[in-house]
C-alpha cells in the first residue's frame, strides 16, 4: 500500500497486536477499520507509543485540502468527516472499507481531545442539568432558533453518546 499523500510505500508496524500503515514520508497513518479506538487515547499505551513513533516522521505536506484516495481500495476517495466529541477535528474514512488516514498531528489532535474518566463524570453531570433546562423552556417561535436548537442538541446528543459509550 502507498501514502496517499507522498505515494510512498507505506511501512506495516505493530503497536501492541494491532498493525497501522504508517508513511514516513509525511507522519501520516493509515488505521484500518475499528483500529483508530485502540490509539485515540492517549493515557493507553499504545495511543502514546503510536504518537511517538509518528512524531519522528513529521513533515509538511504540500496541500492537506487535497481529497485523499483509500490506500486499501485504491479506486475509492475518502470522505472528510468531523471526529471528536466537540467537532474539532476532521479525519479522513474510506466509505468502502472504513479504513482512516491520519495525516501528520491528527492523531495528537484527537488524542488531546480525548477526557479523562473524572472529566466525563463532570461534563455527564452538566449535561444533564443542561438537558433538564432545555425540555422545561419549550419549543421556541423564531425559524432561526429552531436551527440553534436543534444544533445544541445534536452536540448534547453526541457528547452523550461519548460520555457514556466512549469511542
Ligand atoms: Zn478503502
Amino acid at each position: 500500500m502507498y501514502c496517499p499523500r507522498t505515494k510512498t510505500p507505506l511501512k506495516k508496524v505493530n503497536v501492541g497486536r494491532v498493525s497501522v500503515y504508517v508513511s514516513e514520508a509525511c507522519g501520516g497513518v493509515l488505521l484500518e477499520n475499528q483500529t483508530l479506538k485502540n490509539f485515540e487515547c492517549p493515557s493507553d499505551k499504545r495511543g502514546k507509543a503510536l504518537a511517538n513513533h509518528l512524531s519522528q516522521f513529521h513533515n509538511e505536506v504540500a496541500d492537506l485540502t487535497q481529497r485523499v484516495s483509500c490506500p486499501v481500495c485504491s479506486d475509492t476517495v475518502m470522505l472528510r468527516r468531523f471526529y471528536s466529541p466537540l467537532h474539532a477535528v476532521e479525519i479522513d474514512e474510506c466509505p468502502g472499507c472504513g479504513a482512516i488516514w491520519l495525516d501528520t498531528g491528527e492523531l495528537e489532535k484527537l488524542q488531546s481531545l480525548m477526557l479523562s474518566e473524572k472529566d466525563r463524570a463532570i461534563l455527564r453531570h452538566e449535561l444533564m442539568k443542561e438537558h433538564e433546562r432545555i425540555e422545561v423552556k419549550g419549543l421556541p417561535h423564531k425559524h432561526d432558533n429552531w436551527h440553534r436548537r436543534s444544533d445544541k442538541v445534536d452536540a448534547l446528543f453526541d457528547l452523550a453518546s461519548y460520555i457514556t459509550n466512549g469511542w
